[in-house]
């Protein structure tokens, strides 16, 4: 291939992520000409190193659990050990599954995939190993990396997420760095595989940007569970002496653990790609973007983790998705990054859509609230779990907030969301009719009880 354009693409996509690669798919199904560029895996973070592994290791969890836990329903198992590297090979073979019917995918489809490094190199143009891309229309769908704290080196057995889904031990201390997200799917893995578990959070709370009545149950949870926790407390410094990692904290206490696990959030990977060269605005390493996904320069678009607001999969599909068909002239509606569905996948699971309590009363003044307690439901008891359903509304309005927790409530998030974006009453809900006995009953339920008909509701 020669230095020179030969061919204008339609689009041109940096980074083969779940934001890059659904871009790719959509244009090219809508006939335009795409060409894909991506240095690793396609799949990016999520297949790789993110949702997928994560997920497959807290099935494992709940296998070691259900194990454990056998007699609670009359049946006598005993748990004997987890073995890292069944766990591991398990794991890696979900991932190759879908990673081959992804590059199947791909390949499938009328689009240039393109290995290598690019760089923005002009507002049209993307270089990749001497070879430059033009197109009519540029994707900056480059992704995020797991941060660390200033002077934290990574390292040994100080570690993130990319290198504690490899690990080939259980390890018998483990302190977890950050109650958000990423933080406690791992605690609650490693709790299940046998390792005793501090989170060190130097925010008031676990799961800080949730609802605070889902953070006051998940750390009731943990402390049944005996995952321990530490908020409102800083980490001061950590020191590697063979094995051992003492970690120290600003109040003063020290740690010894096997392992640190670092999960203080995820930083966008666009330093050295051209894109401010290039006239696009960057804040603190993010690329700023309208509702549209628009940047500042005509024709640069930004998707997936590089944006600011929520690092989940999902959205970057639903930004890929809305760049090609808007190139397409499809004229698609904008995305509500509230109507974003979000789910923590811990043992208990948080699913949430819309306005927190605090959120809603800045947002729409009065509301009102509806907390559906599990122990109302037939099968949350048949599942021995405990938690929620929480509703916010809008007085006298639709529905503006949906909160659960609870063993497998991550899947009541697709009606939550189907509620919240279709800004449904509590009555709307009320009169459609949920399969009995389900956990999706404690969402009807609650939704019962809001439009003033309570059924199994207790208080
Ligand atoms: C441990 C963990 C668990 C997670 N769990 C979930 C979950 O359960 N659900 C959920 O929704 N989200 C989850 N996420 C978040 C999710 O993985 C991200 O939101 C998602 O991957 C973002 O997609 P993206 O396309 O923006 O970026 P990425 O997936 O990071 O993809 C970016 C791609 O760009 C490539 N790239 C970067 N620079 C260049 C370059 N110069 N040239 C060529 N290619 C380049 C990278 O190699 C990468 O493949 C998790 C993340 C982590 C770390």
């Amino acid at each position: 291939m020669s230095a020179t354009a030969e061919h204008t693409f339609d689009i041109v996509i940096l980074g083969g992520g779940s934001g890059g690669y659904a871009c790719a798919l959509r244009a090219a199904e809508l006939g335009l000409s795409v060409a894909l560029v991506e240095k690793g895996k396609l799949g990016g973070t999520c297949l790789h190193m993110g949702c997928i592994p994560t997920k497959a290791l807290l099935h494992a969890a709940e296998v070691a659990d259900t194990a454990r836990e056998g007699s609670q329903f009359g049946v006598k198992t005993t748990f004997e050990s987890v073995d890292m590297s069944g766990v591991n090979a398990y794991k890696d073979g979900v991932v190759g599954r879908l990673y081959k019917g992804l590059q199947g995918l791909v390949k499938s489809k009328n689009i240039e995939y393109v290995e290598g490094e690019g760089r923005l190199v002009a507002k049209n143009v993307i270089e990749v190993a001497g070879r430059r891309l033009t197109g009519r229309n540029i994707v900056l769908a480059t992704g995020s990396y797991a941060k660390s704290l200033p002077g934290l080196d990574i390292g040994g057995r100080v570690m993130t997420s990319e290198q504690a889904l490899f690990l080939d031990f259980v390890p018998s201390r483990v302190v977890v760095l950050g109650g958000g997200v990423i933080g406690v799917e791992f605690a609650s893995v490693f709790k299940s595989f046998g390792s005793e578990v501090t989170i060190i959070e130097a925010l008031p709370r676990l799961v800080a940007a949730e609802d605070e009545a889902i953070s006051k149950q998940l750390e009731r949870s943990f402390r049944k569970r005996k995952i321990n926790f530490r908020t409102g407390v800083k980490f001061s410094g950590v020191k590697q002496t063979g094995d051992v990692v003492s970690v120290s904290l600003e109040s003063g206490d020290t740690i010894e653990a096997d392992l640190l696990l670092v999960a203080v959030g995820r930083g966008p990977v666009t330093a050295g790609l051209g894109y401010e060269e290039a006239g696009v605005t960057v804040d603190r390493g993010f690329v700023l973007a309208n509702e549209r996904c628009q940047t500042n320069v005509e024709g640069v678009y930004a998707v997936g983790d590089i944006v600011p607001g929520l690092q989940l999969a999902h959205r970057g599909f639903a930004q890929g998705i809305f760049v090609a068909e808007h190139v397409a002239g499809l004229n698609p509606p904008v995305i509500d990054e509230m109507g974003i569905p979000r789910v923590t996948y811990c043992e208990p699971e948080i699913a949430s859509i819309g306005y927190t309590e605090a959120q809603a009363k800045e947002k729409f003044g009065e509301i009102e609230t509806y907390d559906y307690n599990l122990g109302g439901n037939g099968k949350s008891q048949i599942l021995q779990t405990t938690g929620f359903v929480k509703l916010v509304r809008q007085k006298d309005g639709p529905v503006v907030g949906v909160h659960m927790i609870g063993a497998r409530m991550g899947e009541q998030v697709g009606e939550a969301q189907l509620i919240y974006n279709w800004e449904a009453l509590p009555s709307d809900v009320a009169q459609l009719i949920h399969a009995h006995p389900t956990q999706n009953e404690a969402l009807g339920e609650a939704h019962l009880a809001l439009a003033g008909k309570p059924l199994h509701a207790h208080g």
